[in-house]
C-alpha cells in the first residue's frame, strides 16, 4: 500500500505517520530524513544536495523527486510506504506519479490530518522548555508541578520563538498556501481521505485505521 500523509506542523502527523507504519507494516518516510542520511553517508546526489544547500539554494523538484525514487526502491518498500512532507508542490506530485507508473505502480491513498487552526495555535503556544536540561513540557497535556519550574532540575521554563503565536500562524499560513493544491489534486483523483484530528490520538488512530 503507498501512502501520503498531509497535516500542519502541531497537527499531531508524526505519530500517526507512526501508527499507519506498524499497523501496515511499511516504512514511513519523511523527506528531511531521507536527505540527512543521504547527505551523511555522501551519495552522489547527497553531495549534490549538500553542495545546493551549503549555497543557501532550494533543492530542485528534479533532485528531491530523484532521492524519494532512490528511497523507494529499497527492500523495506516492497510492501509500500507512506511518506511524510513530500510532495510539496504540484510538479513534484505530477512527477512522482509518472515515475511510479513507469513501474506499474501508484498512490493509494493520501491522508489528511485535518486540525482546526485554533487548535494547533492552541496546543503549540502551550509548550515550555527547561532552559537548562531541556526538558519538554505542556501547559495543557503536561503541565510542570509548579508554575514556570522544570520538574527534573529545578531550571527555569520558556517558550521557544518558534511556539509562539505569531510564529506559528505564520508557519501554518505557509502551509496552507503550499499543500491546497496538493489537496486538490489528490481529491480530483478520487484517493484523498480526511481525517478529522480535532480528538484524541486513538480516535484519530482508529479513523485512519478503518479508512484504509
Ligand atoms: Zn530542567
Amino acid at each position: 500500500m503507498n501512502l501520503i500523509i498531509f497535516g500542519a506542523p502541531g497537527a499531531g502527523k508524526g505519530t500517526q505517520a507512526e501508527f499507519v507504519s506498524k499497523e501496515k507494516g511499511i516504512p514511513s518516510i519523511s523527506t528531511g530524513e531521507i536527505f540527512r542520511e543521504a547527505v551523511a553517508a555522501k551519495t552522489p546526489l547527497g553531495i549534490k544536495i549538500a553542495e545546493i544547500m551549503s549555497k543557501g539554494s532550494l533543492v530542485s523538484d528534479g533532485i528531491v523527486l530523484k532521492i524519494v525514487e532512490e528511497r523507494i526502491k529499497k527492500d523495506d518498500c516492497k510492501n509500500g510506504f507512506l511518506l511524510d512532507g513530500f510532495p510539496r508542490t504540484l510538479p513534484q506530485a505530477k512527477g512522482f506519479d509518472n515515475l511510479l507508473l513507469a513501474s506499474g505502480k501508484k498512490i493509494d491513498e493520501v491522508i489528511s490530518l485535518d486540525v482546526a487552526e485554533e487548535n494547533i495555535v492552541q496546543r503549540l503556544t502551550s509548550r515550555r522548555i527547561c532552559k537548562k536540561c531541556g526538558a519538554k513540557f505542556n501547559l495543557e497535556t503536561l503541565p510542570p508541578k509548579i508554575d514556570g519550574v522544570c520538574d527534573n532540575c529545578g531550571g527555569e521554563l520558556f517558550q521557544r520563538e518558534d511556539d509562539m503565536e505569531k510564529t506559528i500562524r505564520h508557519r501554518l499560513s505557509v502551509y496552507y498556501i503550499e499543500t491546497q493544491p496538493l489537496i486538490e489534486y489528490y481529491k480530483s483523483k478520487g484517493i484523498l481521505v480526511t481525517v478529522d484530528g480535532n480528538r484524541s490520538v486513538s480516535e484519530i488512530s482508529q479513523d485512519i485505521a478503518s479508512l484504509l
